[in-house]
């Protein structure tokens, strides 16, 4: 079963997950705030990345205490949910994604836990960049949910808070890129140094820039996420009673010390 979710602008207003009990979990990496809910009766760990009163920009979050955290209370299957801009049209605002592979387009942020003076020098492998379990069971929830979902989304994770520019996107586009957002960089690949299980599922928002006939607000981004939220919250029941296979290879990251 999974174990967390991660949860970005708009999920994290569900008062489903303000119902729970807070938590402030110290690690080495820093401070991280977890909720801790109750879901048909399940214990999950929520995890709203911008913090319980929503105030950090993706660049602020301080993504390796928050895996460290996840990891220090015993999680190892993690969902992140991200808010996305749809590069493919073949993914419409509203719809669903299971994220397949990505590219790093931040440039600001700590993308590793193995650069402190007492790590020993780490190279992971990211040839699978997401747990092949966790996404097989987002693919089943989505179906379980009747809900529309495209799989193995390539998402190319830029620095922001700006949205980016039509000849960025055009660029993005040419890389084979579906997909473009500013929070599953570096939250992924921390997962994986971390040995944990990690899929991601996206909810298009939007078309990115220059895809869209209008301009871009994150009052939109957040409007759209809420309006699915009842989906969402289906999607996460379905979820949370798919079992989820031991088959992967994600343990044997497993060298990071909390
Ligand atoms: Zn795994």
């Amino acid at each position: 079963m999974i174990q967390a979710v991660i949860v970005g602008s708009g999920i994290d207003e569900m008062p489903e997950f303000q119902a729970g009990y807070v938590e402030n979990i110290e690690t080495r990496f820093g401070t991280a705030e977890i909720i801790k809910c109750l879901f048909l009766e399940k214990e999950i760990v929520v995890l709203p990345r911008h913090g319980i009163d929503h105030n950090r920009l993706p660049s602020q979050i301080n993504y390796r205490a928050q895996i460290a955290a996840l990891k220090k209370i015993g999680i190892r299957r993690v969902v992140g949910v991200c808010s996305v801009g749809s590069i493919n049209t073949k993914i419409n605002p509203g719809q669903l994604a299971v994220l397949g592979d990505f590219i790093d387009f931040t440039h600001t942020r700590k993308t590793t836990f193995f650069d402190t003076e007492d790590s020993s020098i780490v190279h992971t492998d990211f040839s699978s960049p997401f747990c092949p379990s966790i996404t097989k069971a987002l693919l089943s929830a989505a179906k379980l949910s009747g809900l529309d979902c495209f799989e193995n989304a390539v998402y190319i994770g830029v620095e922001g808070p700006r949205y980016e520019t039509p000849a960025e996107i055009q660029m993005f586009k040419k890389f084979g890129a579906d997909l473009v957002g500013m929070t599953i960089i570096p939250e992924a690949i921390l997962a994986k140094e971390a040995g944990l299980c990690y899929g991601s599922l996206a909810i298009s928002t939007n078309y990115a820039c220059g895809i869209s006939p209008t301009s871009l607000s994150h009052f939109d981004v957040v409007n759209c996420v809420k309006s699915i939220n009842n989906d969402m919250l289906n999607y996460l029941k379905n979820l949370l009673s798919v079992e989820i296979s031991d088959i992967c290879n994600c343990s044997s990251n497993d060298s990071l010390k909390i």
